[in-house]
């Protein structure tokens, strides 16, 4: 079965990558809500925030960066982020990924 961000970050499962460096990769949710919703995640797995360490830090803050970098590129003047941690916090998938939604 495996981490299906990971294979994603890995080219083994197919997404419209519309963002990638070293650490990150961002591609657009396979179920939006909303007219873009895209998943940033970072390369390394993390299953949820609630894992990561303090040598995540600057991971982690690059990750909100991530989130700035792509909404230059798109354009975007405002935009949500949202992060799910926990399956009781509605998180169905375990690899840390913030969700960027936007009208
Ligand atoms: P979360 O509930 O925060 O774990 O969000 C996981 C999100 O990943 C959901 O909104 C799913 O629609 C999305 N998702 C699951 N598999 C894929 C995939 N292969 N490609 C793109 N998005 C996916
Ligand atoms: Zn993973």
């Amino acid at each position: 079965m495996g981490c299906v961000f990971c294979k994603i970050a890995k080219k083994e499962v197919p997404a419209d990558i519309v963002y990638e460096d070293e650490e990150f990769a961002v591609f657009p949710d396979i179920r939006p809500k909303a007219a873009l919703h895209l998943l940033l995640i970072p390369k390394k797995h993390i299953p949820t925030l609630q894992e990561a360490e303090e040598r995540d830090i600057e991971l982690m803050g690059k990750l909100l960066l991530t989130a700035q970098k792509v909404a230059r590129l798109k354009q975007l003047k405002g935009y949500k982020l949202q992060m799910n941690v926990g399956k009781e916090g509605g998180q169905e998938v375990d690899h840390v990924h913030l969700h960027l939604l936007a009208q």
